[in-house]
Formats: structure tokens, C-alpha cells, sequence
């Protein structure tokens, strides 16, 4: 644990404390919907199916804390794997700063309202299914578009380019 110091989003992954790296997350919630993959190609696509513990109105985890009781196979994103995770959104935070990039400017952390990231069109808020109700996943698969012109660099924040 520990406290959150200025700017701490714009250290190097590796030196963040754990408050400090679960505070990186934007609540996008795109890590939380089901994947389907294919066995002989490796092939993963994304769904608009949510995990059991999501709220698909806010896309937050409803048991953050216990979430591995429920969901023994939810990911838990750690600086080891972060490069390694090949689905995560361009627009993850984690994502972002593993490849030296800033926090886009509808990120919480710099535009101080967690709801940007809803505005911004990058939520799974209000536009995901419960997997209870959902059938096969198979029926499900999507593209999650990203922001408007997202190409990492125009959404940036307004501190310029990263630290090395
Ligand atoms: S995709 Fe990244 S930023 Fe979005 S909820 Fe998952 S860990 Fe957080």
C-alpha cells in the first residue's frame, strides 16, 4: 500500500506503490467483458458481454476485493504481464504507460471527473450485457470503437511527452 503522489501517473509503471497502480486504472471496463477465442488460431475477439460481477450501468466491479472468490479467472494486472496481455484496449491506462505514453485528457487523473471516460466513448457503461442473459458468446462478439481520432497521441493529457 501507500499514499498517491503528485503525478505519480506519469512515474515508470515499476515505481508505482499499489495504491497508486489500482488508482491508474480509468474504469473503462473493457477488461471485464468476455473474450472468445478460437483454439486453432489463438484468435481472440471481444464481446459486449459482461462478467458476472460487473454492473453494466456503471462498468464497475461490484466486489473488486473478493472478485477471484467469484471469478477465479479474472485477470489480475501486474507489471509482469502487462506487455503480455494482447487484448487490453489501446486506451488502457496500464497499456498506455507500459509504452512510455500519457494518460489521455479524458482520464480521471487528468481531467478530474471520472465520468469523462464515459463521455468520452470509452466506457462499456449502459452498453454491455449481463452473461446470464446472454447465450452463446459467439452471438455477442463486437468491436469496441475507439474515441473519435484516438490515435494515443491527439487524446494525450497536457503534460507533453512522456518520461523516458
Ligand atoms: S481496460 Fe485497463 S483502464 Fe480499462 S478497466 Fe481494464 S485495467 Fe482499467
Amino acid at each position: 500500500m501507500g499514499a498517491l503522489r503528485e503525478r505519480f501517473w506519469e512515474l515508470p509503471l515499476s515505481a508505482l506503490n499499489n495504491d497508486e497502480w489500482e488508482a491508474l486504472c480509468d474504469g473503462c471496463g473493457r477488461c471485464c467483458l468476455h473474450k472468445v477465442e478460437y483454439e486453432d488460431t489463438g484468435e481472440i475477439e471481444q464481446t459486449n458481454v459482461a462478467c458476472k460481477l460487473l454492473d453494466t450501468q456503471t462498468a464497475r466491479c461490484t466486489d473488486y476485493k473478493h472478485r477471484k472468490a467469484f471469478v477465479p479467472d479474472c485477470l489480475r494486472l501486474t507489471l509482469k504481464i502487462v506487455d503480455s496481455v494482447s487484448w487490453l484496449p489501446p486506451t488502457c491506462a496500464y497499456r498506455l504507460r507500459a509504452d512510455g505514453d500519457l494518460l489521455p485528457r479524458w482520464h480521471y487523473l487528468i481531467s478530474g471527473d471520472r465520468e469523462d471516460v464515459v463521455r468520452a466513448g470509452v466506457s462499456v457503461a449502459g452498453r454491455v450485457i449481463p452473461e446470464d442473459m446472454a447465450g452463446p458468446l459467439e452471438h455477442h462478439i463486437v468491436e469496441w470503437e475507439d474515441p473519435e481520432d484516438w490515435d494515443g497521441e491527439d487524446d494525450w493529457g497536457e503534460h507533453g511527452e512522456a518520461p523516458a
